[in-house]
């Protein structure tokens, strides 16, 4: 059975905040004749996408041509709006949740539904998250990496993770992608650099923030899960780790748990495009899943996981290890089981 742990929907229509309040950051959907749509942000083509992401048929038919067994449906990270009004951000949320909802209950076997929070107002996201996994049965929650430019381990946000884990609820942790926020360096090159390199950075610094404070202590039984094989951090860990010693000599750490140690509690996807990455992260993380950014245009692996398959070709892994990524670890992360 293979997994795939981090897919996107996207409904056909959206709230028309970007009417209603003017701010044009509100994303808006156009619905074209050959049943893509077109997502539009500060009047602007952000994505087209094609009509899999909210019609469940379409979808299944083609899982079924790609030989993966279950998707677990994510939002799409613009629609995160974490910058807005909590209010209208709330409106935002129950809409997709509801959608998300309706598309699992197309197929339930093969569905699994992450909701989407208010996380600037912490209060709200509780109240929408146990909406979520108690009226709308919602598997888990999927997290922008940053709330306001501001990391996820911060105080504030305590109540939502206390409340995760009384709903046993998984999180996945998904880097933003807002036109606006980037900096020149990146922007003036596009998606060449924003997907690639700006985005993995994002989730690579907001799961550092997490390694180095008590989050994980505190909360032991979170199941968190980082998206795109955890972005750089992979490669930066025993850099952190260093700092951490440096700082626990000195009296100065937070945690008395090493950063590496700690990272031994997270899952990852493996949408790195790159088996030699994979082993640093699978050395490195406590668990890997599939990943394959569906329907977008970051999706490579066809059927996902694939590279697995062909290293077991090869000799280079084991069928237990294969099968542990492509099945077991996701049940593990999606239902601690
Ligand atoms: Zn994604």
């Amino acid at each position: 059975m293979r997994i795939d742990c981090h897919t996107h929907i996207f409904p056909q229509q959206l709230p028309p905040l970007a009417r209603t309040t003017g701010d044009e950051r509100w994303p808006a959907v156009k619905l074209n004749g050959d049943g893509s749509i077109d997502v539009m942000v500060q009047g602007s083509l952000y994505r087209r996408i094609a009509a899999t992401a909210y019609v469940p048929s379409a979808r299944l038919a083609e899982m079924d041509r790609e030989q993966v067994d279950k998707h677990v449906l994510m939002a799409t990270p613009i629609t995160f709006a974490y910058w807005g009004d909590p209010k209208a951000t709330l409106e935002l949320c129950r809409f997709q949740n509801d959608f998300m909802a309706q598309f699992v209950a197309a197929d339930p076997e093969r569905f699994i539904g992450f909701a989407t929070v208010p996380l600037q107002e912490p209060a709200l996201a509780v109240e929408e998250l146990t909406r979520a996994r108690r009226e709308l049965k919602l598997a888990g929650v999927e997290l922008g990496a940053t709330v306001r430019g501001l990391g996820l381990h911060r105080s504030e946000l305590r109540p939502f993770f206390k409340a995760a884990m009384e709903l046993d609820c998984p999180l996945f942790i998904h880097p933003l992608n807002e036109p606006w926020a980037w900096d020149e360096r990146i922007k003036s090159w596009g998606m060449g650099l924003t997907n690639s390199m700006a985005m993995p950075h994002e989730t690579a610094m907001s799961a550092g923030a997490l390694l180095l404070s008590d989050l994980l202590v505190q909360y032991p039984d979170l199941r968190i899960c980082l998206a795109h094989g955890g972005g750089s951090l992979a490669a930066v860990l025993p850099r952190m780790g260093h700092q951490w010693e440096m700082r626990r000599g000195r009296g100065e750490a937070v945690t008395g748990v090493h950063p590496m140690e700690l990272a031994r509690k997270l899952w990852v996807d493996n949408l790195t495009y790159d088996y030699e990455a994979c082993t640093l992260c699978r050395a490195r993380f406590g668990g890997m899943v599939l990943g394959t950014d569906y329907p977008f245009d970051g999706r490579r692996e066809r059927p996902p996981g694939i590279m697995f398959d062909q290293a077991l070709e090869r000799g280079a892994i084991g069928s237990a290890e294969v099968e542990a990524i492509k099945q077991h670890q996701a049940l593990r992360y999606l239902f601690g089981r």
